[in-house]
């Protein structure tokens, strides 16, 4: 087996990982809780019209891709670029990371989540786990995920989506803070006082 081939089956197993335990398992658990998770009006509003078209579009590339890179792998093989082993294994370790963190912090966050910007019915606000320390950690998980998948693969277009996926969801968390301020008033400011975006915050301001 060759390393290329090595990297390919972990690219998988970390894609399929994400799709079952953050995309697929909160979904089932979703309809459940009576949670909704279908873009509406509200939520595009929420978001904004244009980063929510940007968020379309980079799943329907990505999905595109991910077609080619799978069935035609010669064609994607053009993009790829000379990385050292030692760093693509130690983007192996950060995507793994990304994905137990992010999986973790999705789990605290249980029927609070949706992928879309919403306020839930009887939506509370949770500050325990990892959000107790960072007000972001799926977030955090995401960014850590496509870097290290950006380093492993070693493919210029995993290298593009990382710094897409960080510039949206740099974005994103503007319009998400700013929509749970809306609706929990004093509560998140203060919890925006003890608490980093994506880093704990070491030095309180109180
Ligand atoms: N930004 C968070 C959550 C992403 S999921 C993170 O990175 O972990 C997006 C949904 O989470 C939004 O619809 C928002 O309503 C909800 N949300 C974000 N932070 C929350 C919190 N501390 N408590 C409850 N819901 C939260």
């Amino acid at each position: 087996m060759t390393a290329e081939s090595i990297f390919r089956m972990v690219f998988w197993i970390l894609v399929l990982s994400i799709v079952v335990f953050d995309r697929i398992i909160p979904a089932l658990k979703a309809k459940k809780s009576g949670a909704k998770l279908r873009p509406d009006n509200e939520t595009i509003k929420n978001e904004g019209r244009r980063l929510f078209a940007f968020r379309v579009m980079l799943g329907i590339i990505l999905a595109s891709f991910l077609g080619v890179y799978t069935f035609y792998p010669e064609l994607t093989s053009r993009l790829q670029i000379h990385l050292p082993l030692g760093i693509r294994w130690f983007g192996v370790v950060i995507a793994a990371m990304g994905v137990i963190f992010w999986s973790c912090a999705q789990a605290v966050l249980d029927r609070n989540w949706s992928g879309n910007l919403k306020i839930q019915k009887g939506h509370k606000l949770v500050t325990a786990g990892p959000y107790g320390k960072i007000r972001h950690p799926i977030y955090a998980g995401t960014i850590l995920w496509a870097s290290g998948l950006a380093l492993f693969t070693a493919n210029v277009f995993f290298i593009l989506m990382a710094l897409l996926t960080i510039v949206f969801i740099f974005l994103r968390v503007t319009k998400e803070e700013k929509m749970l301020i809306e609706h929990f008033g004093d509560e998140y400011i203060e919890y925006m006082d003890t608490t980093g975006r994506y880093f704990p915050k070491f030095k309180h301001n109180k």
